[in-house]
This record gives structure tokens, sequence and C-alpha cells, in this order.
């Protein structure tokens, strides 16, 4: 008996009591995260599995906690409310830290600085607010693109379910313009001719992404904020974007054959 308490490794011990203390996740052997999987290269599906950066990031997270990571992809509008009804531990979908979601949820620290620009077509170059106002503009429901929109234009987007379906009524001409963040909007006009990236400067915003978890959590933050730091500082965090950056386009190179 002595021998077994000596034994029992003192971290799985750690995040054992660590995991009891942040909901029911159900299944004590899997830490869940919840995601909108239309967002590549940070989450796609390929086939039916749920890949991508964020994906790697919240299984480093798992693996340093001594679990197996579960996803699960909902509408982007309701990733947070999930996490917030304990429907997960973690919450991770390019989700860009502001002021509004902090008071809903905590954040990790970054773990990249991206922001938000305009696709249209290149005939039709849109390169910012004021070319913007008044047109159609296509957004992904719930997110900082929409907000873009109505705090800095005064005006409703049509609002889309992602970025895809989107830049598809671009396309058909129903709208004039996507805003949408820049790297599943590069995957988007990949090996198009008529539409681009036209926002100039690139950027309409600076935003940053991280993960989010249920407020008053510091152990579990801490655990997420040292992964994130170690995947930087060893490299592989740079691996892990090039990886997914390289399967994202390769799919669409696959749906354009
Ligand atoms: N970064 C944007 C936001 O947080 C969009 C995220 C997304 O569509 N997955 O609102």
């Amino acid at each position: 008996m002595k021998n077994f308490f000596r034994a029992a490794p003192f971290a799985a011990l750690a995040a054992a009591a660590l995991l009891s203390g942040c909901g029911k996740s159900g299944d004590s052997g899997k830490i869940r995260m919840i995601t909108e999987a239309t967002f590549p290269p940070y989450e796609f599906r390929e086939g039916t599995e749920v890949v991508g950066i964020d994906v790697e990031i919240c299984k480093a997270v798992a693996a340093a906690l001594g679990k197996e990571l579960a996803v699960e992809d909902v509408e982007f509008d309701s990733v947070l409310p999930s996490l917030i009804a304990n429907k997960a531990e973690l919450a991770a979908a390019g989700i860009t830290v502001n002021e509004d979601r902090k008071k809903m949820v905590d954040f990790s620290d970054p773990y990249v600085e991206t922001g938000i620009v305009v696709i249209s077509a290149k005939a039709a170059p849109v390169k910012g607010a004021d070319d913007a106002k008044g047109k159609r503009i296509g957004v992904q429901n719930g997110t900082t693109s929409a907000d873009w929109c109505v705090e800095v234009l005064g005006q409703e987007p049509d609002r889309f379910d992602s970025p895809a379906s989107a830049f598809a009524a671009l396309k058909a001409g129903k709208i004039d313009l996507v805003v949408a963040d820049v790297d599943p909007a590069e995957n988007l006009v990949k090996g198009e001719d008529a539409y681009g990236i036209t926002s100039e400067p690139r950027f309409l915003t600076s935003e940053s992404y991280a993960v989010a978890i249920k407020k008053g959590q510091p152990e579990l933050l801490a655990v997420i904020n040292k992964t994130i730091a170690e995947l930087k500082a060893s490299g592989r965090l740079d691996e892990i974007f090039a990886e997914f950056k390289a399967k994202a386009d390769a799919l669409v190179a696959s749906e354009e054959e």
C-alpha cells in the first residue's frame, strides 16, 4: 500500500486534482476542446477529423495534464456560451482577445498576432473603411469582422455561418466584399484569379488569438500559458503553423481538381 502511494506520479495526481476543479468533464481521461471547424489553418476538417493549429495547441495542453483531447465542433457564436455552460474545458477557435469577451471568460497568453482583411473582386478593389461604407458586406456571424462593420462603419453586415459561405455569396454577386481573418481569407482566395485580398494597408485591425477557459481557474490557466511558452521557445509552434498552413492549402488544391 505504502509503495502504491509513493509510486503515484505527482504530476498525474496534480492534474487529476486540477481537473476535478474545472467542471464535470464526463470522462475523467479526457479534456474537451470546443471549436468551430470552418477556419483553416486553425481548425478544419480532414475527412471527418477536426485538425489544425488550435487542435495541436490543445493537444499539448491535454498532454501536460496527462489527458487525451476530445474535440467538439459548434457554430462560432456558440463557442464561448458552450464553454460557459460547461460543455468543454478549453475553447480554441481563432478566438480574438477583446474586452467584451474578457468579461465572460479568461484568456491565456496569445499565441499569434493577426488581424482582419477585405476580400473583393480585384477589378473592384475595396481598400478600407471609406471604400466599404454603404456596400454589402459578408462576415461570419459572431466575429470581430461583424463587430468592425457595426463599430467602424456603423452598418449591419450580412451574416454567414462560415467565411467560406460569405465568399460563396461574393462570387454569386449577392454581396460586394467579405471581411474575414487573414489566414482563412488567404486560404479562400488561393487559386482564385478574379478575387483577392484588397485591403491596403492589408490589416483593418490588429488582433491576437488565445485559448479561452471558464473564469476563475488560475491553475489551469498557468498550465496553458506554460504550454504555449514552451511551444514558442522550442520552435514547435512555428512548425505547427507551417504544417497546417500547408495542409489547408493542399486541401484547397485538391478541391479545385
Ligand atoms: N478571430 C475572429 C473572432 O474572434 C474570428 C474567429 C472565427 O471565425 N473562428 O471573432
